[in-house]
């Protein structure tokens, strides 16, 4: 296990490897990503074949042998070191994100030191045997053993912060992990990788990159025990599916279409530059950004104003430049996604109150825009945009606008906006999500657990609850004496 001054070399910049069992590995075919800013080509990184997939697992196997012996503390110790590593390098991670997430600089420094962040907190928390049940015949011990090999499936949009909150937990309960990030996002993914090999033995921590058959290989294959997936809904069925065969336990972190219902007890300024701030965040590219805004209304004019006014502010632009509020849509797919809604506006007859055009520039920049009341069965309400591009709502019936917001087969988040406490908590305790916010929302906690209802997701991730996510449960029944039935 390594020290600092032993990744001083790592070179983010020349050379995008797989890491398989400690050593940094290229394929003989090779791919690149594209800058969303500017469209260009980013450096080539390996297309693993089914026998890498192979090597990795045998690998993770044959080192869970022994990291599920390794004593917590010193698991904990390696995973600290590594935190401490990747906040070594953080300023070079953080440019390296930004050319291939498109993000605005302070945006990926802010992704890095959440990743730093979650390392850390997350080895805070040790999984201790539980007597949950004792007298004078008998103890009855509730533990948890490691799962065996896990796979963390990661997207394009936090691909730093989601590996990390899927490492940390992994390999502190004793299991290792094989990283799979978005053929979109490999770059941070696979330094992650390398800059473990200081930290984890062989086999603990690898990271291979791939196409679109690589996802698919691992979730079928023999090896795993585990497989921890964050994407979208429909991918996330297609996991379930494929784990099946092997009863591979799985987490799915999925999809969202995150409500926010902003009553009429607000300061309406502050509050709309918060709901826009957090419905654009990251061009809107957030499991957990507010996708729906519900107004009360008796303040919805003065809001949606507000709203407009906010949203004029945000300079859009390449990640690099100053003062950039927000980048471009992270790839290709996407923006073709992202337009199709911006295709309805004329079709549907939908009302514009700011934005609307998409910027034809070399990169992938969509202007934010707000749509002014649609129809509550449109596209735009009923489906997950993942663009900067949101519906404002109206409502003025408390039981109606709840069961507004809970009409999805999405459960993500959902948020409350309201200065009187006893309005926000009776609205937020009857919204269907997993995670729900008054006066804010994406704010997440990594001693909290996080996952999604209905088809938000199954299981959920950080916390105490995440980390058993990656072990069997075992019941020990202890009888004090032979003696005696
Ligand atoms: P995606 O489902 O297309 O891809 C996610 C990952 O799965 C990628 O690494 C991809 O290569 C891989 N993949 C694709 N097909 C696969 C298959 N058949 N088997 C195994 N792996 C496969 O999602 P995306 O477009 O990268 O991300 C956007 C979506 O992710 C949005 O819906 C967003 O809401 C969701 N998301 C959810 C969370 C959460 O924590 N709940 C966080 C971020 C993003």
């Amino acid at each position: 296990m390594g020290s600092l001054s032993a990744i001083a070399k790592l070179d983010l910049f020349s050379g995008f490897y797989n890491t398989i069992n400690g050593k940094l590995t290229g394929t003989e075919k090779t791919r690149h990503g594209v800058n969303p800013a500017n469209g260009k080509p980013n450096p080539e990184v390996p297309v693993s074949t089914p026998q890498d997939v192979d090597s990795a697992v045998a690998a993770a196997k044959e080192a869970s042998k022994t990291w599920a012996k390794v004593p917590w503390a010193d698991r904990k110790k390696a995973v600290l070191g590594y935190a401490d590593a990747l906040e070594q390098h953080a300023s070079d991670f953080a440019k390296l994100l930004t050319q291939e997430q498109g993000k605005p600089i302070a945006t990926a420094e802010l992704e890095v030191q959440v990743g730093v962040q979650w390392l850390r907190e997350l080895a805070k928390i040790e999984l201790s045997e539980e007597i949950v049940q004792e007298d004078n015949e008998k103890q009855v011990i509730v533990r948890y053993t490691p799962l065996g090999v896990s796979v963390g499936i990661v997207p394009w949009n936090f691909p730093i912060h989601l590996a990390c909150g899927k490492i940390a937990p992994s390999l502190l309960t004793g299991n290792p992990i094989i990283i799979k990030p978005s053929p979109f996002t490999p770059y941070c993914d696979l330094k992650l990788g390398e800059l473990g090999r200081s930290f984890f033995p062989p086999g603990v921590l690898q990271v291979l990159s791939g196409d679109d058959n690589l996802g698919p290989w691992l979730t079928a294959h023999p090896g795993p025990d585990k497989i921890s997936f964050t994407g979208s809904s429909a991918t996330g069925k297609l996991v379930m599916a494929s784990a099946a065969k092997t009863l591979k336990r799985v987490t799915l972190e999925l999809g969202g279409n995150d409500p926010a219902i902003v009553t009429k007890n607000v300061d309406v300024k502050a509050a709309a530059a918060k709901v826009g701030g957090l419905a654009f965040f990251n061009s809107g590219q957030v499991c957990l950004a507010i996708k729906r805004i519900y107004v009360h209304q008796s303040i919805y004019d003065e809001f949606r104003q507000a709203l407009v006014d906010f949203t004029k502010t945000l300079k859009i632009g390449d990640g690099n430049e100053e003062g950039i509020s927000l980048g471009p849509v992270q790839n290709s797919m996407q923006f073709e996604k992202v337009k199709t809604f911006f295709s309805d506006i004329e079709k549907e007859k939908w009302n514009i109150a700011v934005g609307g055009v998409n910027e034809e520039k070399p990169g992938f920049f969509i202007t934010p825009t707000i749509i002014d009341k649609p129809a509550e069965d449109s596209r735009i309400v009923t489906e997950e945009p993942f663009g900067p591009i949101v519906p404002l709502l109206e409502w003025n019936d408390e039981a109606d606008v709840i069961a507004r917001a809970n009409n999805t087969k999405l459960g993500l988040g959902a948020s409350v906006w309201s200065n009187d406490m006893e309005e926000a908590g009776r609205i937020a305790r009857k919204l269907d999500a997993g995670s729900v916010w008054v006066n804010t929302h994406i704010e997440l906690d990594p001693h909290a657990p996080f996952g999604g209802h209905k088809e938000s997701g199954i299981g959920y991730e950080w916390g105490v609850g995440g980390l058993r996510a990656y072990c069997n449960l075992q019941t020990l029944f202890l009888k004090k004496s032979a003696s005696e039935l």
